[in-house]
């Protein structure tokens, strides 16, 4: 990993010495570098003192980068509110054959896609580099690979035309995609965070103030959905492909565990399901023969059953606990169809108010890294240039 770390710096540091001194390069790399961000407006930057008060306007364009896994993504967002661009490049083609994401390629991949990404996200904003006011990274947590692409790409950035810079926790951007939408909540609210990495419930009193409540003590919830998935070998990623085969299912056909890890506890648990599940298909290897596809539907289905059921429960009693009438839901799992609905039957009958934001903004994505990143660029918030990135950053 070091050897990687060293490779992706060494990478950065030539664009950086291109932009201070490209006499100090040679013909054929000024030429590359040239030509791989004169897209995104460098050239022209690069001739152009930029006034980092621009900060202290009434209207703020933030460009933001989000590269933490297999996604790579770029938005230019105005205000923390308003999406000029949102581009997100899946690399779902280069992993679903490992059944998984694999660290190594996910980061060559946001190497090749960082430039055209964020070119594609200024072109759809229709806004050069200069009339950008600020710079937000995800800074973790997540793959350090995946990771330290966009950090290192955002810091060069930030280096080169002096725009200000901020890291954002991943898990503090999901909770931050709710005020994307037209519709959003008040403070203080219940957040629950729950994906592929993470699934953990905060108390959230403001942008910054948070207090984690409980979390996952193996697997996350997203986790379980693709490692079933994969067990069944219906794909990747899982929780898309179970939603979908759920709605033909039956829900009841098998009872899986709920672990609740005893009362007032807000911690989860998704292995002990998912070992139920593979215990379940061992003792039924017609699961997996020549025609399975109602035995996997109904497992699949009571699997999203038990899942959801522990999420929403443990959501509402953590909203009860700390008398609070306002949920958020978001990361890839909150894109759950029956997710959304059965917090939402269940909430209503306590009086409880349920945000979660469209699916497209549930699953990684650069405008939620920019809503957030706006809140600390406008409170005058900036990271150094020697910013790391983090695999382990708990909020
Ligand atoms: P990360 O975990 O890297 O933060 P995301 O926030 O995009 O990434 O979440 C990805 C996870 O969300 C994956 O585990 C995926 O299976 C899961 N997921 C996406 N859509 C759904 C869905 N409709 N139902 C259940 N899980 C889903
Ligand atoms: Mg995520």
């Amino acid at each position: 990993m070091n050897l990687y770390k060293n490779r992706l710096c060494c990478h950065f540091s030539l664009v950086k010495v291109f932009l201070i001194n490209p006499n100090r390069l040679s013909c054929r790399r000024r030429s590359v570098l040239s030509f791989l961000l004169h897209p995104i407006g460098f050239c022209d930057i690069f001739s152009t003192s930029l006034s980092i008060d621009s900060i202290r306007a009434k209207t703020m364009r933030i460009l933001a980068i989000e590269t933490s896994c297999d996604d790579t993504g770029a938005a230019v967002i105005l205000n923390g509110r308003k999406i000029l661009s949102n581009v997100v490049s899946s690399q779902v083609p280069i992993h679903q054959k490992y059944g998984g994401v694999v660290p190594e390629l996910a980061s060559r991949r946001h190497i090749e896609m960082i430039v055209p990404i964020v070119t594609e996200a200024l072109g759809t904003a229709k806004v050069t580099l200069r009339e950008i006011d600020g710079i937000a990274v995800t800074q973790g947590p997540g793959l350090i690979g995946s990771l330290l692409v966009g950090l290192s790409f955002a810091k060069s950035l930030s280096f080169a035309t002096g725009l200000p810079l901020v890291g954002v926790n991943h898990i503090e951007a999901h909770l931050s995609a709710i005020f994307l939408e037209k519709v959003t909540p008040k403070f203080p609210f219940i957040g629950l965070v729950v994906s592929g990495g993470h699934t953990s419930l905060f108390r959230v009193d403001g942008f910054g103030k948070f207090r984690r409540l409980g979390q996952t003590r193996d697997d996350a919830a997203g986790e379980a959905f693709d490692k079933v998935a994969k067990l069944l070998g219906l794909g990747y990623p899982g929780g898309p492909i179970i939603d979908e085969l759920s709605k033909r299912g039956n829900p009841k056909a098998i009872r899986f565990p709920r672990p609740s890890l005893g009362k007032n506890s807000f911690d989860f648990s998704f292995s002990g399901i998912k070992t139920a599940v593979v215990n379940y298909v061992k003792s039924h290897p017609e699961a997996l023969g020549t025609h399975p596809e109602e035995l996997i539907r109904d497992i699949v289905s009571s699997f999203q059953e038990a899942v959801v059921e522990v999420l929403v429960k443990k959501t509402i009693e953590a909203a009860q606990h700390e008398r609070l009438k306002r949920v958020v839901l978001s990361g890839g799992v909150a894109a759950n169809r029956l997710l959304r609905e059965r917090v939402k039957e269940q909430a209503s009958e306590c009086k409880i108010a349920v945000y979660i934001p469209l699916p497209s903004f549930c699953t990684d994505n650069a405008a939620m890294v920019g809503v957030a990143g706006y809140e600390y660029l406008k409170r005058g918030i900036r990271a150094p240039l020697s910013l790391n990135a983090f695999s382990n950053m708990p909020l």
